[in-house]
């Protein structure tokens, strides 16, 4: 049995210092039944706990981290940066160059803004739609998390699903109001939310894959039928890639599928496991933004040059060949899962889009996050409990998807296999 003595102390330390012990409620463990495990260092494929334990990390900052952890090549330019200042509330050379890398890869940026979060990211690109078109309605998903704005915190996924908070308190409902929910995959709910509002939604916001449920991809022609919807309404598509972007694929999602929306939210892996978000599209519309626009936005540590640093190498050291690599390995491992639960009878579905991968412990296909609802928590419970047990450290959360980085070996694949079959084995039924 590891020893989690440390990190159960300090568990009881932050408990009265911070609400929940955390400072983002899915790290609290709540839904696992185990005492959250408190972290010190990472390494690669790796990180440890402050009791000493090793894991091969599958939560890698929920995204970021897609060179794993302290890349070389990141810290040595984040030591040299540090060195010079750490912000000047001024513009750098390397906000042009983490702007100019996103524009040249992702389909849909012609302008982009800097901001400090995705929460902050879908925020302000929701703020831009509206102000742009005049409307006030946005469309949303069930199911689908786009950090916790007020507009969007209606019917969401990630923490909110795990901790059963589908509609927060202190959300106005005049708020609330504006936004209309349909669940995902379903164009029929879509079409019927359309000609009943249509001409007053300012925007639908979805993320192309989504990883807030779980890992659920879009079915066939839905995100073409989406398109086509919303450009025959006069309401702009806001792709919230900040899970997806340079994580699905070297042009993000939406190069993956081939669907240019109007607005792009991005976060984690843009950041390179420091704080950045991104909103960007059209240069039409993103020229409404202040300063040359009249839509208000703006942020002191926005564009800093550590967070600069740190997105621009990482995003640097990808190239097409480094997402193949990955998802060879996902392969492998996803292979891996099948084959476990054929040898231990576990109902299992595996959704997967490149190195996003969302295990559920249902017969039922999960299209949306009513399917997703029909995984067995418990199982998820036990499983992820031997997983911790076994060295392999996962995202604590039936909602919430599994990644994979460039510095994952085929050994740390091997063993997470070994391990996932003994998970299995264990499984009371
Ligand atoms: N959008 C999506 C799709 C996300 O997955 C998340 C975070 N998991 C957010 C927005 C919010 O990002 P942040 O936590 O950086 O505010």
């Amino acid at each position: 049995m590891k020893n989690f003595t440390n990190s159960i102390d300090a568990y009881k330390e932050a408990v009265d210092l911070m609400p929940g012990g955390v400072n983002s409620p899915v790290r609290a463990f709540k839904s696992v039944g185990m005492s959250p495990v408190f972290m010190e260092s990472g390494k690669g494929s790796k990180i440890y706990d402050i009791d000493g334990n090793e894991y091969i990390d599958y939560v890698l900052s929920w995204g970021p981290l897609i060179l794993g952890h302290s890349d070389d090549r990141v810290v040595q330019k984040l030591k040299a940066i540090v060195e010079k200042g750490t912000s000047f509330g001024a513009p750098t050379k390397l906000e042009n160059e983490l702007a100019q890398l996103v524009i040249d890869r992702v389909p849909s940026i012609e302008m982009v803004r800097m901001v400090n979060s995705g929460t902050e990211a879908t925020m302000s690109a929701i703020r831009l739609a509206r102000g742009y078109t005049g409307k006030d309605l946005i469309l949303k998903f069930e199911g689908s998390y786009h950090g916790h704005g007020d507009s969007l915190l209606i019917k969401a996924g990630s923490g909110v699903a795990t901790l059963g908070l589908p509609d927060s308190p202190g959300v106005p409902k005049s708020i609330a109001s504006n936004t209309i929910t349909v669940p995902y995959n379903d164009l029929a709910s879509l079409k019927v939310a359309f000609e009943t509002y249509g001409e007053n939604i300012a925007a639908v916001i979805t993320e192309p894959v989504c990883g807030n449920m779980g890992v659920v991809p879009p079915q066939p022609d839905f995100l073409k039928e989406l398109r086509k919807i919303t450009e025959d309404n006069g309401t702009l598509l806001i792709f919230d890639e900040v899970m997806t972007g340079f994580r699905v694929g070297y042009n993000c999602a939406q190069g993956y599928f081939d669907i240019t929306p109007d607005l792009t939210c991005l976060g984690k892996v843009i950041g390179g496991g420091l704080p950045v978000g991104a909103y960007g599209g059209k240069r039409e519309i993103m020229e409404q933004v202040a300063p040359s626009g009249p839509i208000y936005q703006a942020g002191t540590l926005s564009g800093n040059p550590l967070a600069m640093t740190a997105g621009f190498e990482t995003l640097s050291a990808l190239t097409p060949e480094s997402y193949e690599a990955i998802n060879k390995k996902v392969d492998h491992l996803v292979d891996g899962f099948r084959a476990a639960a054929a040898e231990y009878s576990i109902p299992l579905q595996i959704n997967r889009a490149g190195s996003m991968v969302g295990v559920f412990f249902t017969n039922e296909e999960v299209v949306n996050f009513e399917s997703a609802k029909t995984s067995n928590l418990d199982y998820f419970a036990q499983y992820y409990r031997t997983m911790m047990e076994e060295g392999v450290f996962l995202p604590p959360s039936q909602f919430e998807g599994l990644f994979l980085s460039t510095a994952h070996t085929d050994e740390d694949i091997a063993k997470t296999i070994q391990a996932i079959r003994t998970a299995f084995s264990k499984i009371e039924k």
